[in-house]
C-alpha cells in the first residue's frame, strides 16, 4: 500500500487532495496537522465551518472497523477509486516535531521528547521523528533518536526522507542513521494546501501533487488496516518499506522555505537553509 504519512492538508483542501492522491494511486494518507486531530474529524463528521468538506454526489466518506481511519470512496466524474485517511498530529514536543500517527486523541504541545513518546504509545501509535535533521526548523537531532531508539526498542518507532527537503543533507544524514541503527525510514511529502508566498503571482498549491511527492510503500498492508499493518512492518521488517515519489522541485522548495521565513522568523531557520544549500551544491 502507498502511504503518504505526514501531511498538511487544510479541510477546505482535502477535496483536491483526496481526488489528487486517487488519480497517482496513494492508497492512504494520514492528516498530521500541529493543530491536533481536529481536520480527521471534519472529514469524520463531513463538516467544517459549517459547510460539507466533500460533496456527497461525489464521495462517500465511511467508518471502518478501525476508529482512526476513514474509507473515502469517489465515485463520479472523472476518477474513480478508494482512499483510507488515518488520524495523526504533528506534534511540537520542547526539542522538535514527532508524528504522532494513529492515535485517538491529540496530544499537547511543549512536552518533553519522552512524555510525548509515552503519550503516543500509550494510544497504540507510531512515533516518527520528523525532519530529525533539520534541526532549525523542528528536527530533534540526532542524539535524541539515538536515545529513543534505545530507551524504546520493539516499538513502532521511525524517522523519515522529507520532501520538502529537496536534495538537501537532512535527508541524506536521516537515511544514513536509519540505516546503520536498522531503523524504518519513511518517506513523507509533508505536504501543504498551499503556501502563502506564490511562485508566479498566485499561492501555490501543493494539495494537487499528492501522491506525486514522497511516500512509502509498506508491503502486504492494505485497507483499513493502516495502522496495524504499519506497526508490524516498521517492528518486523523495515528494511521491507520501499519509496515512490518526488521531492519538491527547486522552486517549490524555494517558496516553502520564503514562508516558512515569514511564519518563523529568519534567525530559527537560517541554520537549516545553509544546509539545504550545501545539499544544493553537492
Ligand atoms: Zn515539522
Ligand atoms: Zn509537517
Amino acid at each position: 500500500m502507498k502511504i503518504d504519512s505526514h501531511t498538511h492538508i487544510p479541510p477546505k483542501m482535502l477535496d483536491l487532495a483526496l481526488h489528487s492522491g486517487i488519480a497517482n494511486g496513494l492508497g492512504g494518507i494520514i492528516i498530521t496537522d500541529y493543530s491536533g486531530v481536529a481536520p480527521f474529524e471534519a472529514l469524520q463528521t463531513n463538516r467544517h465551518d459549517r459547510t460539507p468538506v466533500l460533496h456527497h454526489q461525489h464521495w462517500d466518506i465511511k467508518k471502518t472497523n478501525d476508529p482512526r481511519v476513514l474509507r473515502v470512496d469517489h465515485a463520479r466524474d472523472g476518477v474513480q477509486g478508494t482512499i483510507y485517511v488515518g488520524k495523526g498530529q504533528e506534534v511540537e514536543s520542547e526539542k522538535g516535531h514527532i508524528l504522532a500517527l494513529g492515535i485517538e486523541k491529540a496530544i499537547p504541545a511543549g512536552m518533553s521528547w519522552d512524555k510525548t513518546l509515552d503519550a503516543i504509545y500509550e494510544q497504540k501509535g507510531i512515533a516518527v521523528f520528523a525532519h530529525l535533521f533539520g534541526k532549525h526548523s523542528g528536527g530533534c537531532g540526532q542524539k535524541v533518536f539515538e536515545e529513543a531508539w534505545k530507551r524504546y526498542s520493539g516499538r513502532a518507532l521511525g524517522l523519515e526522507e522529507n520532501a520538502q527537503y529537496w536534495n538537501s543533507n537532512t535527508n541524506f544524514q536521516a537515511n544514513q542513521l536509519a540505516t546503520r541503527l536498522g531503523a524504518p525510514l519513511l518517506f513523507n511529502s509533508d505536504i501543504h494546501g498551499a503556501y502563502s508566498i506564490s511562485m508566479f503571482g498566485r499561492p501555490y498549491v501543493q494539495a494537487n501533487l499528492f501522491g506525486k511527492k514522497l511516500y512509502s510503500f509498506f508491503p502486504g498492508v492494505f485497507g483499513s488496516s493502516l495502522f496495524d499493518g504499519m506497526k508490524e512492518v516498521m517492528i518486523n521488517r523495515p528494511s521491507s518499506i520501499g519509496r515512490g515519489g518526488e521531492y519538491n522541485a527547486t522552486m517549490e522548495t524555494v517558496s516553502w522555505w520564503v514562508d516558512s521565513i515569514r511564519k518563523n522568523g529568519w534567525k530559527k531557520i537560517s541554520g537549516t537553509l545553509k544546509h539545504a544549500l550545501k545539499g544544493f551544491k553537492k
